[in-house]
């Protein structure tokens, strides 16, 4: 049986799934079964337009090793690491900080067995080690995190406003035997609202925050978000994505990119609720024009052939400018106190 067939099945016996079920059952599907990424994928990340976004990631990690005193052993990990790219460029990246690749145990936080390969095949000749979730690192070290475009594919809640009061979305079955959305009545507390509006929330998100913050206050280190998202409030958020194009959420689940925009504010309550400090969230373009992607652009048109060279132009453009990646994406870090984030 296909994975939309079973699932009608299992609404069919079961009621209908909350929109967090429905999306964690499409993602799992869609990230286990292909490799999204890319021109012939689905869609394109940061780190697959430039290996500069890898690169001065890797070197915002440096620094944040160097302002802890350079110790022997922590951990570098990186959740949904996708295929690997962005890992590999700050890897390369981090060569000019003596020590850091030494002292690094590297591990990637990934669900999906087809793109862990993906991974494994990008990152040959680094020892690398794999782990399911957040919770299961190495405890008793520091930990510095990147995550570039996962806190967006975590599920999320909705809640609608009908009649005074907040439901939550669902997705079940209509009579055709096609999925629709549906709500029922919750006592989730809300903020006020009128009659129709969305709100989300990302229970998911909230408890890998509050875990890496624990971690974070007790082992040192910091993490660096990377995604598209809001600071406060921002109604029906949750998409798809298939080859390049926006899809109907619920058309062919499992075979296109679902995804909801990030609540950095809810993010950032979290961390500092367990005592880090918190640094954004600021766009993109603005953390890497700090961070030098300008200098590192010159640096690498300089060696490179006229048709690289307006690649490296077009990527810069894409990564940092407004109207592309450069606004619409926005970059937080969480910090042990007495930490700096380069960048904001
Ligand atoms: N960071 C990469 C990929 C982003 S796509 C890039 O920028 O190119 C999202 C990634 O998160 C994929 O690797 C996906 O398999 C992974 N992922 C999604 N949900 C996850 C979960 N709950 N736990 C671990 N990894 C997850």
């Amino acid at each position: 049986m296909d994975f939309e067939t079973t699932l009608k099945q299992d609404i069919l016996h079961n009621g209908p799934l909350s929109v967090a079920a429905f999306m964690a059952r499409a993602a799992g599907h869609y990230y286990a079964t292909r490799d999204p990424f890319g021109a012939g994928g689905d869609f394109t990340t940061a780190p697959e337009i430039s290996q500069m976004f890898g690169e001065l990631l890797g070197a915002w990690a440096a620094d944040v090793w160097a302002q802890m005193g350079r110790p022997g052993a922590f951990t570098l990990a990186e959740a949904g690491p996708g295929r690997g790219t962005l890992m590999v460029d700050a890897l390369r990246a981090v060569r000019c900080a003596p020590g850091f690749l030494e002292a690094a145990e590297i591990a990637l936080i990934e669900t999906s067995p087809a793109l862990r390969a993906r991974q494994e095949e990008a990152l040959r000749g680094h020892a690398v080690t794999w782990y399911d979730r957040l919770e299961y690192l190495p405890e008793r070290r520091p930990v510095i995190l990147l995550a570039n475009e996962f806190f967006d594919a975590l599920p999320i809640r909705q809640f609608e406003r009908r009649e005074g009061r907040w439901h939550e979305r669902t997705v079940g079955l209509d009579v055709a035997g096609a999925l629709c959305f549906g709500l029922i009545p919750t006592a989730e507390e809300a903020p006020e609202g009128v009659q129709g509006d969305v709100y989300e929330t990302c229970p998911t998100a909230q408890d890998f925050t509050h875990t890496l913050c624990r971690r974070i206050l007790r082992d040192g280190g910091a993490a660096l978000v990377v995604d598209y998202g809001y600071a406060r409030g921002a109604g029906d958020t949750l998409q798809a994505v298939r080859a390049h194009r926006s899809v109907p959420v619920l058309d062919a689940p499992g075979e296109s990119d679902i995804t909801a925009h990030v609540d950095f504010g809810a993010l950032a309550a979290a961390a500092r609720g367990e005592g880090a400090t918190v640094s954004g969230p600021v766009p993109q373009g603005a953390f890497l024009q700090r961070l030098g992607i300008g200098p590192r652009a010159a640096f690498l048109r300089r060696t490179a052939t006229a048709r690289q060279a307006a690649a490296i132009d077009a990527a810069l453009r894409r990564l940092t400018e407004r109207g592309e990646m450069g606004d619409l994406f926005k970059v937080m870090a969480l910090c042990a106190p007495g930490i700096v984030p380069a960048g904001f």
